[in-house]
Formats: structure tokens, sequence, C-alpha cells
């Protein structure tokens, strides 16, 4: 059933354009996890062997039989140490996979997009937080959605200087870190740069880019230099008005809440936090997976976010996210592929 889409190593010319059966059938083996064997296959142009194994997520896992408990896990509000201790995993061990799959889910987040329809209106706001000290270095966190679908088109953190209320404890702890660190430097524009680019990504074919967000003073020069100014339509709310359902930004709003609900690490009042704001991004990417793929929109829908956007052609199972591995951008093997097709060639098909 399965056939290798191309050879495996990148520098092999299989590996970049395959012909038709560059591969032969070369025995197979018996893996320790599971009770059926696995085929094995050798390129007649390098002669090198790989498996169907070689294809998947779980590639060199040790316990890719956790893997589903532990997305779920993770991408619905408990954190990486309750996570070890509920799955008998070590600390390490919660780590390191942890981070193999972020990084493959992002990969998947990336390779699965499309183009938005007219019609879609993107919304943007930050929320903050903060990693390892929550008085001296906190974090801004620009996200960005499609409004009807809820889909997340990107988040990234951002270092900002401390603001807010200052105590002396607070102040002193501030000059400590200086000391140490120099002063902490704010990159706030640069992530919303970003993430607006992200956006601009998935609006090319839109005539028109409906833009909202709260009215701070930066917003809408970043949003002109992103989208263009001849096609941006930028709708700014104030924030200071209540946060209920009429609320035109009530979507993002919602977003965030069940943002800070989702990842443990977010939450208010907690006892976690993200030491590093890269591993805050990979839970991001997480998150994004879970939300834009395998979650419905609403509970009473049937279809996720990615579905209603026409970026997948139906809602996805945690097993189906962490299926094939995504490191070769839209030539991996589509998630919902079970022959082995790349996503490049199934969208065209
Ligand atoms: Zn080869």
């Amino acid at each position: 059933m399965f056939q290798p889409p191309r050879c495996p190593h990148r520098d092999c010319s299989q590996h970049h354009r395959p012909a038709p059966g560059f591969y032969q059938r070369y025995g197979h083996f018996r893996p320790k996890c599971r009770p059926w064997p696995v085929q094995r296959y050798r390129c007649k142009s390098c002669r090198r062997t790989f498996s169907r194994q070689t294809f998947r997520a779980d590639y060199r896992d040790h316990r890719p039989d956790l893997n589903q408990a532990f997305f779920l896990s993770l991408a619905t509000g408990i954190g990486l140490r309750q996570t070890a201790r509920n799955l008998g995993l070590s600390l390490t061990a919660t780590q390191a996979k942890f981070r193999k799959m972020a990084r493959h889910l992002r990969r998947l987040n990336l390779n699965l997009r499309g183009q938005l329809a007219p019609g879609a209106i993107l919304q943007f706001d930050e929320l903050e937080t903060f990693e390892s000290r929550r008085n001296t270095r906190p974090l801004s966190l620009p996200i960005l959605i499609e409004r009807e679908t809820r889909y997340i088109v990107w988040a990234e953190a951002a270092p900002i200087r401390p603001r807010g209320k200052m105590t002396k404890a607070r102040k002193r702890a501030i000059r400590q870190e200086e000391g140490r660190f120099g002063p902490r430097r704010d990159l706030s524009a640069r992530s919303v740069r970003r993430t607006l680019a992200r956006g601009a990504e998935l609006a090319r074919e839109l005539p028109f880019v409906l833009f909202q967000s709260d009215e701070k003073s930066t917003y809408p020069k970043l949003a002109r230099d992103t989208f263009g100014i001849s096609r941006l339509l930028h709708v700014r709310t104030n924030s200071k008005i209540a946060r209920m359902s009429w609320n035109p930004l009530f979507p993002i709003n919602h977003t965030e809440a069940m943002a800070r609900d989702s990842m443990a690490r977010l939450r208010r009042e907690s006892w976690l936090a993200s030491k590093k704001r890269r591993y805050l991004d990979l839970a991001l990417h997480m998150w994004m997976a879970y939300r834009n793929f395998v979650r419905r929109r609403f509970n009473h829908d049937e279809e996720s976010p990615a579905q209603m956007l026409g970026f997948t052609d139906r809602r996805m199972t945690p097993g189906e996210v962490l299926s094939w591995r995504q490191d070769w951008g839209t030539g991996s093997v589509h998630p919902l592929s079970r022959r082995g097709v790349p996503i490049s060639r199934r969208r065209s098909a």
C-alpha cells in the first residue's frame, strides 16, 4: 500500500526528483514496539536503505506508543512535569519528546497552509506573559487569527522591558538582572511584524485585507507596511470597552483566553512558567496544531478551523497530525495520506 515518495537521503538525486520505481523492496524488520513487520526499501540510485518508518514523525522515538496521549496532554492544559508523572516518563525524556514533537508540528502548521478566500477577516492582539521571572522578564505574545473560523495564523513571543507597578524589591531585581545581562531588549515590534507577515502570506490573493486590532499606536504603520496601503482596511477598537461577545474583538479575546487555558505555562496565578521564550514558541505550535487541525471550531461544529478554510479535507485525529514527518516542506507526505502522497501532489489532485 505504502509507496516511498522519495529517497529520504537529502544528498541523493532521488530525493529531489524521484523517478518512478527508484526503489526496490529490500526485506523487512520487526520493531520492538510493534507486532507486525516493517517493509524495508533500497534506493536504486544511492543504494542506501530505508523503510516506511523513515518517513514517520515518530522515527527513532523511544516510546511512540505514548505520543498521542502526550500531545493531547500538553495541548490541553497539562504541564510538562505533570505529563511526565502521568505517563511515567522521566523529565528529560519528556523535554526531548516535547521539543521534537513541537518542531514537527511547527512544520506541519507551515506546510498545510493555503490562501484565504475573500471574506476572511484577520484579527490581531498581543497578550503579556513572562519567561522564568515574572517581575523582571516580561514577554509580549502577538497572536493573529482568522476571525470567522478561529484559525490561528501565527503567534510568537518577544521580550519586552519590565513595566507597570514598581515596588522597591522589583526595582532591585531589575537592577540586578541588568547588571548581569545588560538592559532587557524590546523586540515586540519585530515579532508583531513577523506575525503579520505570516498573515500576508495567506492573504496574497485577497483584493482587500480586512484587519482588526485595538488602538495601540504602532499598529497602523506596521499593518500598512505588511499588507500594503492600497489593500488594507484596518478597523480599530478601543480596548477599554467591555470584553463581551458583542465586542468586535471578542474572537481574538476569546482565543487568548483559550490559549491561557490550554497552555499550562500561560495560566495566570500558576506555578508553571516558560523558562525560555523559545520553548514557549514551541508550546504555541503544539497548541496551534491542536486548535487548527484536531479540535472543532466550536463544540457544536463538526469542522476544524483549517478545514473551514479549505486547508485540509477533514478534521484530523491526534494520530494523523503526528503521522508523517514534515521536514521536506510541501514535499512531505500529507498527514491524511496512507500511501505516502506528498502535500503538493495531493493538493493539485
Ligand atoms: Zn537515494
